[in-house]
């Protein structure tokens, strides 16, 4: 049993996550934003789960969301970076605020997990981290010159991380979805979500449990030997790119 500590893990892929480490047996904390924190999954002990209130581009909100958990149940020994945005535009479109509100959000906030996991993390010689990146960082879908940097700058970061803490068998490793059905793609609209499902070569969009499944496996002890690495679960979208 880990604590694992999930960012964003109120919907969408994160809330699929919450559930695969749950049904582990896991002590699962989860970050939210709203007023309200997110009630137990169900079917699960309450015990096993903790929302904190974190705005991962707030320092302030990360120190506190981390003391709390430590305070409740000790170190966290899984870090899921997954809170992420977007906010498309053509280039010429795109205000520097955009850029830089979805670098801050998806890069610079996976940063600030990453660090204060990891400060504990090299203490315990042992620890856990998947950042979420996406099939944007290395195929480059138009209108998301921001979202794109921020995914790729994950996959840079990670292999950073990796080589500086593999010697305490702590791994990094990423991510990459393809298209999945959550409330970030239901706003491209159904013709968008047709026409690149037309690309995908198993012809179906992704589930936020196909891609829990792999965070899962590279939290695993299963995985213990994997480190660096960037594992695509886009149904093919991406291959050989
Ligand atoms: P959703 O839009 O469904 O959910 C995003 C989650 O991130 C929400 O819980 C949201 O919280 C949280 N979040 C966003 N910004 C912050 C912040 N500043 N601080 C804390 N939490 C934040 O996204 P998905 O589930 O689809 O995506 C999850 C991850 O997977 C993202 O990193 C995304 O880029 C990546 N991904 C998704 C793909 C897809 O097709 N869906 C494809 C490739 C990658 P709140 O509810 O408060 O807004």
């Amino acid at each position: 049993m880990a604590v694992v500590l999930i960012t964003g893990g109120n919907r969408g892929i994160g809330a699929a996550c919450v559930r695969w480490f749950l049904a582990n047996g896991d002590q699962v904390a989860t970050t939210y934003r709203s007023a309200d924190p997110p009630p137990t999954p169900e079917g699960f002990a309450a015990d096993h789960f903790l929302a904190v209130r974190c705005d991962v581009t707030d320092a302030a909100q990360v120190e506190s969301a981390f003391a709390t958990i430590e305070s409740t149940w000790g170190p966290v020994k899984v870090l899921v970076a997954n809170a992420g945005i977007t906010r498309d535009g053509l280039m010429l479109r795109m205000s520097e605020d955009a850029f830089t509100e979805v670098i801050d959000a998806n890069l610079t906030g996976s940063f600030r997990v990453a660090k204060r996991a990891l400060a504990k993390m090299l203490r315990l010689h042992t620890g856990r981290i998947v950042f979420l990146s996406s099939v944007s960082a290395y195929v480059g879908l138009p209108g998301q010159a921001n979202y794109a940097a921020s995914k790729a700058g994950l996959v840079g970061m990670a292999r950073a991380i990796a080589r500086e803490v593999g010697s305490r068998q702590i791994t990094v490793n990423v991510v990459a979805p393809g298209l999945v059905a959550t409330d970030m793609t239901s706003a491209l609209g159904d013709e968008r979500i047709a026409q690149m499902t037309g690309q995908v070569p198993l012809g179906r969009i992704g589930s936020a449990d196909d891609i829990a499944g792999v965070v899962g496996f590279l939290a695993s002890a299963a995985a213990g030997y994997i480190t660096g690495a960037v594992v695509p679960v886009d149904g093919g979208l991406g291959m050989g790119l």
